[in-house]
């Protein structure tokens, strides 16, 4: 249970509110309902079977873009505690902010934003809130799930002008330069020590990591000494949770530390006042971002760019590819919902209708609708 919330924290009593007026719920707070919206949507159950970095058949014990979502969720919700700021409104922005991707991790967002670049392009940070405005339905007085403003916000960390413009409320920030609340900065930086961790975890189970590789970045080495001395007999498995344990920690207390100092020094009174500050205040120390980004850069070049990676980010563009012309060239080769929207509409409509059904499938779901259109 939470106690009192810091004043610069979301409040749902000071909330842009929803866009259809709902009455208030018994037993939950605005933001726990919005949270349970989101683990009850159909999109929140597909990430199951979605690709984080591994492909989902390629192994049982990689993260998915599930459970990636729900380690995410525990970071964030830790430091909201300890900062007294919204925990509720953390975990739902953390649980929904993948919502949006594609089949196949970012090889399939790249290629169906290459597909649809004469049709505006396609992003997953904005797809995921158009899940949760438009595309989940399963409300009988208005579609999408009619989340707070807040969460919203939360969900999309970035947009271009345009994209801003055509959104209106939650893509004002974007035109006024503006921060979204400290529970939204909060949710992105959990996303980027959530995947940072857990792929060193994953990448060295695959074998496409060592742990010689690993020690060149400080993150690792220096509780990895530890841990070495302290318990020189332990085998590797054991050996790298101790160790990616304690970065977690040391990345996740620097993290709170750090952001109670400039919250302290801000001092803002509000979440408006939050929003009008030069720079966002959620953030690590200077020197532990650097050993954040550095093993960031680190595992762009020798893991999300290792050869045996890349041949499947090949194979899985080829999938996308063929099932978004497909699509394109014989809409009724998707369900009712989809081609009957799509069909007689423009151009662009038909495009965005079937990338919304691409970036809904899961991989598994991808492959098996790509070996029916090759038949086709
Ligand atoms: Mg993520």
């Amino acid at each position: 249970m939470q106690g009192t919330l810091a004043p610069c924290a979301a409040k749902a009593s000071l909330s842009r509110g929803r866009k259809y007026a709902e009455p208030a719920s018994l037993h939950r707070s605005e933001y726990q309902r919005d949270r349970d919206r989101i683990i009850h949507s159909t999109a929140f159950r597909r990430l199951m079977y979605k690709t984080q970095v591994f492909v989902n058949h390629e192994g049982d014990l990689y993260r998915t873009r599930l459970t990636h979502s729900l380690e995410v969720s525990q970071i964030g919700r830790t430091v909201a505690v300890a900062l007294n700021l919204n925990e509720a409104l953390t975990e739902a922005i953390c649980l929904a902010h993948d919502l949006g991707h594609t089949p196949f991790g970012h090889a399939g967002q790249d290629t169906l934003n290459t597909c649809m670049r004469e049709f505006g392009g396609f992003e997953h940070n904005l797809q995921s809130l158009r899940v949760v405005d438009e595309l989940e339905s399963k409300y009988a007085e208005f579609t999408g799930l009619n989340l707070m403003f807040e969460t919203r916000e939360g969900i999309l960390k970035h947009c271009s002008a345009r994209n801003a413009r055509a959104l209106g409320d939650v893509g004002e920030r974007f035109l006024t330069r503006q921060q979204p609340g400290l529970e939204a900065q909060l949710a992105n930086i959990a996303d980027a020590i959530a995947y940072n961790n857990h792929d060193v975890d994953d990448g060295l189970r695959a074998g496409l990591l060592t742990i010689e590789q690993m020690q060149q970045q400080a993150l690792f080495e220096i509780p990895f000494r530890e841990v070495s001395d302290k318990y020189p007999q332990l085998d590797d498995r054991r050996l790298i949770y101790e160790v990616i344990r304690r970065m977690v920690g040391t990345v996740v207390t620097d993290l709170i530390e750090e952001t109670a100092r400039r919250i302290e020094t801000a001092a803002p009174d509000s979440i408006d006042a939050v929003r009008k500050m030069p720079k966002p205040l959620v953030s690590m120390s200077d020197e532990v971002y650097a050993q954040h980004k550095s093993l960031k850069r680190f595992l762009h070049k020798h893991l999300y760019s290792h050869e045996q990676k890349l041949a499947m980010t090949h194979k899985v563009q080829a999938i996308v590819e063929a099932l978004f012309h497909a699509y394109m060239n014989d809409v009724s080769l998707m369900p009712e919902e989809f081609s009957a929207v799509a069909e007689n509409a423009a151009d662009d409509v038909r495009a965005r209708v079937v990338a919304d059904y691409i970036a809904g499938m899961t991989d598994r779901f991808a492959i098996s609708a790509h070996e029916t259109i090759k038949g086709c």
